[in-house]
């Protein structure tokens, strides 16, 4: 106790404060205090801080957020089934087209996997619900049998479609300059 009240009174020693208990000492006293001090300190205060800390092997508990990116598993199999729905309605559409090229019946249409309310057009391969599948199928129908798979035909409606589509274009060029 007199050393400390000596120490105190001692003019020449400038006194610092302890970062972490906040009392005072001389300079050389507070550099073996100060280590020890805070071991002292963080043992009695952050018993769990430390171990965890020792245990992640990082000195500062900085929250690490893992960017995770949210995979929908939902999404995915919808997609899939959709996939598959697009590749039955190429197959079916491709054995419709041989159909009608051998002047055949047409096969049915592939049984709907994603909306079991809608109908199917077995000429164009869309969707419907009932009453508007009943007026477009008819219409699809009469459609599809004047749309001829004739290639010829085809070809040559095609070219002239484009040459009036053409025409018209640089008919119409000057006019709207
Ligand atoms: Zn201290
Ligand atoms: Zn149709």
């Amino acid at each position: 106790m007199i050393g400390a009240e000596s120490f105190w009174s001692d003019g020449h020693q400038e006194l610092f404060p302890c970062e972490v208990c906040g009392r005072c000492f001389a300079a050389d006293v507070l550099a073996r205090h100060g280590p020890i001090c805070r071991k002292v300190f963080n043992k009695k205060r952050t018993p769990f801080n430390s171990l965890k800390q020792r245990l992640q092997g990082t000195d500062i508990p900085t929250v690490k957020k893992a960017p995770q990116s949210k995979s929908q598993p939902v999404k995915k199999s919808n997609w899939r089934q959709q996939h598959e729905d697009f590749i039955n309605a190429i197959q079916s559409a491709k054995q419709c087209m041989l159909a009608i090229k051998k002047g055949q019946p047409l096969p049915p249409p592939p049984a709907p996997t994603i909306n079991p309310d809608y109908i199917q057009c077995p000429y164009c391969m869309r969707r419907f619900n009932e009453t508007a599948a009943k007026r477009h199928i008819n219409f699809c129908k009469d459609q599809s049998s004047r749309r001829v798979f004739d290639p010829a035909q085809t070809a040559a409606r095609l070219a002239a479609r484009a040459q009036s589509n053409s025409s018209h274009t640089f008919e119409s060029f000057p006019s709207v300059l």
